[in-house]
């Protein structure tokens, strides 16, 4: 793993046990689903319940405030208590110190794993949403695995949550690397260029692939460096986050995906970073893309 010293990016590093043997068993979840132990956190309009100490809020299974509207879908252990997660469409306020989050601002607002568990309940609920008939024959499908799979007892087709990835990555050319802008971003927001990968790809030809389309800029793919990951629950995608030695260096945008990209010397990117620059800013801390910002100006 580079980098070891950064902490975790928001989403990242959800702590729980995911409890694949409980999934397995039908009769272990029910128990736990029976316990009084067990807790629930719950999420609404795809927003989480979050108190004002950075954690998601979690109810006894019993307590009827914010009930789900389906089945709780089984997260996993956490310190031997199961943590469930249900979507309500109880529209009550919250109690006094707690509040729904905006799902972004809730990346920042929990701690570090609170956003996990968040992220990786709100990429379940979200795709379960989505997918209540069989994609193979149209029957109505069925929970499995405490919400990690859904069956379809007709054909049997199996169906598993999707996750997206998505290449994110830094062009470099010594001292300098490259930005873009998409024209409906906030003025002075510049960023890593990025785009999900495609069937029959490698992580390095959809970096290469993207870099090209949309900057016609060519790369070096054999250099390319893996910085980190990120689930991204918007829906369900995974960023992978890359810097990679440009081999050339004149831009041609692709104006239908960008408004324009330049390059950015290091002594620009440090003082985007530090909030200084006259006219130019980076994405905020939630953000993989300033984290490949900040590893590279670093070196
Ligand atoms: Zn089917």
């Amino acid at each position: 793993m580079h980098d070891a010293g950064l902490p975790p990016l928001a989403f990242s590093a959800c702590p729980l046990d995911r409890g694949e043997a409980i999934r397995r068993d039908a009769a272990a979840l029910a128990a736990l689903e029976a316990s009084p132990d067990s807790r629930r956190i719950v999420l609404r309009g795809g927003e989480p319940l979050i108190s004002h100490n950075g954690r998601l809020v979690r109810f006894p299974l019993s307590d009827p405030r914010f009930a789900p509207e389906r089945e709780l879908i089984f997260l996993g252990l956490e310190d031997g208590t199961a943590l469930f997660a249900g979507e309500t469409a109880d529209s009550s306020d919250p109690f006094e110190d707690s509040r729904f989050s905006d799902p972004r601002a809730a990346g920042m607002r929990l701690d570090t794993g609170e956003a996990g568990i968040f992220a990786f309940a709100r990429s379940l609920l979200l795709w379960r949403e989505r997918r209540s008939f069989c994609s193979n024959c149209g029957d109505r499908l069925q929970e499995a695995m405490g919400g990690l799979r859904r069956d379809c007892t007709a054909c049997s087709a199996q169906h598993f949550p999707r996750t997206d990835p998505v290449v994110i990555m830094l062009p470099v050319d010594g001292d300098y690397c490259l930005l873009g802008r998409q024209a409906a971003w906030p003025p002075r927001m510049w960023s890593a260029l990025a785009g999900f990968m495609e069937p029959g790809e490698t992580i390095e030809e959809a970096c290469a692939r993207e870099i090209a389309e949309e900057a016609g800029i060519r790369v070096d793919q054999a250099g390319t460096e893996y910085v980190a990951s990120q689930p991204w629950p918007f829906p369900s995608s995974l960023m992978i986050g890359l810097i990679v030695p440009a081999r050339s260096t004149e831009v041609t945008i692709d104006a239908a995906e960008l408004e324009t990209a330049r390059w950015f010397s290091k002594d620009e990117i440090a003082a985007m970073l530090a909030g200084e620059h006259p006219d130019a800013d980076v994405p905020p801390k939630i953000a993989i893309a300033r984290r490949l910002l900040e590893v590279w100006a670093s070196r």
